[in-house]
């Protein structure tokens, strides 16, 4: 692989998104949202009627939704067989149900075989839980980026209008769990992986220690 591959793990709020496209931004490169991907895939599945307590039926029909990415990192977009669903991939319904859909393999396998050929020959910045460990653990750059409970659920729920934080605790809680214990992928930190802790940095200080070690490993 040529260009520069920079992976970005971590649980959810941990501020993967706003680094991720910061720093794809001050590099000019391309940038890719894995989460977003499994949340389209989500999508489709609800739509669909398929039964999400049957993993066996979401692997058998997880072939079917084209999910095309848009890689930009000032406007990422997200379409599913040509349908735009950035709006509807954030809602509550999508959110509850994304982690049961993440664990089936069948859906890892096919996700991450996308992931891949958008990655390509590289120059950009993947976030996502298994980008460092499976999807590129090749990747020039691997950071694990994590924030105290509180500061997440607070930076949570000041994106979404109608919640506390402490509903985002639980909710965030729930997930995480779902996220590190399943059997495919659990998120964990990959080996040569960088932990960098946010809970009292800045966006900006974030972004800067990241281009700091891309600085140095480059
Ligand atoms: O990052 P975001 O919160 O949008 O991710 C939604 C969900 O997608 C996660 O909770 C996780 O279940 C799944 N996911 C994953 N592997 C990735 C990215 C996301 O399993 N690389």
């Amino acid at each position: 692989m040529a260009g520069l591959v920079i992976a970005m793990d971590g649980p959810s709020g941990s501020g993967k998104s706003s680094v991720s496209r910061g720093v794809a931004r001050a590099l000019g490169l391309r940038y890719l949202d894995t989460g977003a991907m499994y949340r389209a895939m989500t999508w489709w599945v609800l739509q669909q009627g398929v039964d999400l307590a049957d993993p066996a039926a979401i692997a058998a029909r997880c072939g079917e939704p084209r999910i095309v990415s848009g890689t930009d990192p000032d406007g990422p977009t997200i379409h599913v067989d040509g349908v735009d669903v950035a709006g509807p991939i954030r809602e509550s319904e999508v959110t509850g149900a994304v982690s049961a859909v993440a664990a089936v393999p069948e859906v890892r396998v096919r996700l991450v075989e996308r992931q891949r050929e958008i990655i390509g020959a590289g120059d950009i910045v993947v976030e996502g839980r298994d980008i460092g460990s499976v999807v590129c653990p090749d990747a020039t750059v691997k950071v694990y980026l994590t924030a105290s409970a509180e500061a997440r659920a607070q930076r949570r729920s000041a994106e979404l209008a109608g919640t506390t934080a402490e509903a985002q605790q639980e909710a965030m809680a729930r997930r995480d769990t779902l996220d590190s214990t399943r059997k495919t992928d659990p998120l964990s930190m990959a080996a040569g992986a960088v932990e960098l802790d946010t809970t009292a940095l800045t966006l900006e200080e974030v972004i800067a220690e990241v281009l700091r070690l891309v600085k140095e490993r480059t």
